[in-house]
């Protein structure tokens, strides 16, 4: 099957009782025995329900996995890879990580006596020089957020196999239309489902897909003693926004790569970021491993000011000034202030989040509309 009828048919079956085209909300936390341990396959909703398993299906389908796990968040689901880790084991990922996942690493699990290295990936060849005997995880992040910053997976991965350590692919700004990990060597491909996956801007949902038996039934024996699983009704509508990836998807690359050429040529941009740029770092890599370059950019203006770049979030229009990505609608962000605002200026700059630099996601909208606000809003 190829990916654009798995986004609709992929793991799915007709509903059983009565052909129900999409599968049911099962809004159920139990379900009733004929005689002790005589059931259908579901004895409870947090080991099983049967709306989230037809979405577990639907990811295993998209990632060219073989086993699927969806979660209450996108953080719920990396905890449960965490939770294959025991003190003393180590951790190797990037400097830049989403900013939540550096929270979880680093002020929860760090207290539970797992080491963590966050270093430099563009060069992948730098993962070998942090690995030890410890090293139980390499976690990397490609595209990162906000720097569009390319990590080569298929090197971190035979990095991973050389020295049988896992290896963890957050795949939330590539989604599976662009970017398949597992393909690439990955152990386990991870998503905030929240973003594109759902697309819609009205979920919390986190993935995982692994292809290994043994792995999958450790993390479904954590998903299910940890308990993180997400509800029926947000499983009906991550399977309801996932019909529509591919779509969507193509209308986020067209749009992402319009608007970053005009920000390129704008006279008060300083610069932009985005993997289709041939002077991109990494840019070689994207094209090998990706299919297009998505609708995620940010960019700086001439001056790097503060003031100038909270004025242009907040004269933009078709733009909403917000949190989180993914979604049909444009959104934007000013990092500096906003996901980053915690970490120290000095630190900050150091992976290039300095004061002028705005975040586009760019939505399915008309692309002449988005550079308009666009135009209307830098001045
Ligand atoms: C949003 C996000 C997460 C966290 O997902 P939640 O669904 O918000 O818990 C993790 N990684 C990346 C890259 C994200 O953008």
């Amino acid at each position: 099957m190829k990916f654009n009828t798995k986004t609709i048919h992929g793991g799915q079956e007709h509903d059983k009782a009565y052909g129900a085209v999409m599968p049911p909300i099962y809004q159920t936390s139990t379900y009733a025995q004929s005689t002790p341990g005589g059931h259908k396959g579901f004895e409870y909703s947090r080991t099983h329900n049967p709306t989230r398993s037809a979405l577990e299906k639907s990811f295993a389908s998209l990632e060219n996995g073989n086993y699927g796990l969806a979660f209450a968040s996108g953080l719920a689901a990396i905890d449960a890879v965490l939770k294959l880790l025991r003190p003393g084991d180590e951790v190797i990922s990037t400097n830049d990580l989403y900013g939540g996942s550096y929270r979880l690493f680093s002020q929860i699990y760090a207290n539970f006596g797992i080491k963590f290295h966050f270093i430099g990936m563009k060069n992948a060849e730098n993962i070998e020089t942090f690995v030890t005997k410890n090293t139980k995880l390499i976690w990397v992040e490609t595209p990162t957020n906000p720097m569009l910053n390319i990590i080569d997976i298929k090197k971190a991965a035979s990095i991973a196999k050389k020295h049988q350590i896992l290896l963890g692919v957050d795949n939330t700004f590539a989604t599976p239309y662009l970017q398949q990990p597992l393909e690439l060597g990955a152990d386990i491909v991870m998503h905030s489902a929240t973003k594109y996956l759902g697309g819609h801007s009205d979920v919390i949902m986190g993935a995982l897909v692994v292809k290994n038996k043994e792995l999958a039934d450790r993390l479904y024996f954590i998903q299910n003693s940890s308990g993180a699983v997400c509800g029926p009704q947000d499983s009906f509508l991550l399977l309801r926004g996932i019909k529509t990836l591919h779509v969507r998807m193509e209308r986020h690359c067209v749009n992402g790569r319009a608007v970053a050429e005009y920000l390129e040529n704008h006279p008060k941009v300083e610069k932009v970021y985005w993997p289709g740029f041939k002077h991109h770092t990494n840019h070689e890599v994207a094209k090998s491993q990706m299919k297009d370059f998505g609708g995620m950019i940010s960019f700086t203006t001439k001056g790097n000011s503060y003031e100038k770049a909270k004025k242009i979030v907040e004269n933009l229009k078709i733009f909403t000034l917000a949190e989180s990505l993914g979604g049909v609608e444009s959104l934007s962000g000013h990092p500096a202030s906003m996901t980053h605002a915690s970490i120290p200026k000095e630190e900050r700059e150091k992976t290039g989040i300095v004061d002028s630099l705005i975040r586009l996601s760019v939505g399915i909208e008309d692309k002449d509309d988005l550079i308009e606000d666009l135009r209307q809003a830098i001045g």
